[in-house]
């Protein structure tokens, strides 16, 4: 049989959508590029710089918060401006369409609920709250952003009991929250549709979702710039921009 090129590879993923009935969707920093958010893998990626890896880890918050939040703070501004891409939009559309049982994130830049997703679990947190690490008293981070943006302060410390507070994301080093992969594992089981979109599929246990969807019989549909390591599984596999792959899952969708 000869191999399908990428036009039939996106209009077959696009006709796995059509005929989807409970979908999953698992997203990675590659479906906010195009919204200006750079991912940690690609070309000028976080992950060039090692001793920025290691600030951003939760021992590195514990040797010094001061530090974290220099770095941290040029990455949560940007999340702060940016706007849910095509792809973010796509699933809303296949919410509409009564389709969309969870979207499975790893990404904590808040764009799924920014483009209406209802049932959104965040694998890897949230940069929008954080909490007092002594005494866990909840914050809205936002304000404390833009003072250290601008340099009036250094690290946001608890009102309650001086104690610095972390932004409510997973850092390396830390377990991923109990509650929100508890919940994906159930979404996945009863999902008849795994769609993948802009991950290296490299985290793990973010990366098992996609086999054990595939064992519990579900279509496996991987929509990302780069080979990842499950494609050789899927379904269908289209390696495309998000931004086109959606533009005409949209329109197809209509
Ligand atoms: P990753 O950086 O490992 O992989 C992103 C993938 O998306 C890459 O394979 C890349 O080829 C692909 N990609 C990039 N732009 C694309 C586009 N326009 N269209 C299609 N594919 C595109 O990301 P990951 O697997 O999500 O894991 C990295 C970790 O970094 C995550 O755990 C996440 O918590 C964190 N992170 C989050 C954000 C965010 O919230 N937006 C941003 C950077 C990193």
């Amino acid at each position: 049989m000869e191999a399908m090129n990428d036009i039939e590879k996106t209009q077959q993923a696009i006709d796995i959508l059509r005929k989807s009935r409970r979908i999953v969707a698992l997203s990675g920093a590659g479906i906010s590029t195009e919204a200006g958010i750079p991912d940690f893998r690609g070309p000028g990626g976080m992950w060039e710089d090692p001793a920025l890896f290691d600030r951003l880890s939760a021992s590195g918050f514990s040797r010094s918060p001061t530090e974290f939040y220099k770095d941290s703070v040029k990455l949560f501004s940007k999340f702060a401006k940016a706007q849910p891409t095509a792809a973010h939009r796509l699933l809303v559309r296949l919410q509409q369409l009564g389709k969309m049982q969870a979207v499975v994130t790893q990404n904590i830049d808040g764009l799924h609920q920014a483009a209406g997703s209802a049932t959104v679990y965040e694998l890897h947190g949230t940069y929008r709250t954080g909490r007092c690490t002594k005494c866990a008293a909840v914050y809205e981070m936002a304000e404390f952003y833009s003072e250290i943006e601008s340099g009036r302060l250094e690290v946001p410390l608890c009102s309650l009991c001086g104690a610095p507070i972390k932004p409510d994301v997973v850092l390396f080093e830390e377990l991923l929250p109990v509650d929100a992969w508890q919940s994906s594992l159930e979404a996945v089981e009863k999902c008849d549709l795994m769609l993948v979109l802009g991950s290296s599929l490299v985290v793990y246990p973010a990366a098992q979702l996609p086999v054990m969807a595939l064992s519990a019989g579900a279509s496996l549909v991987i929509v990302n710039l780069e080979e990842t390591d499950f494609d050789r599984m899927a379904t269908v596999s289209v390696r495309e921009k998000l931004g086109e792959f959606a533009e005409a899952a949209l329109a197809a969708l209509q």
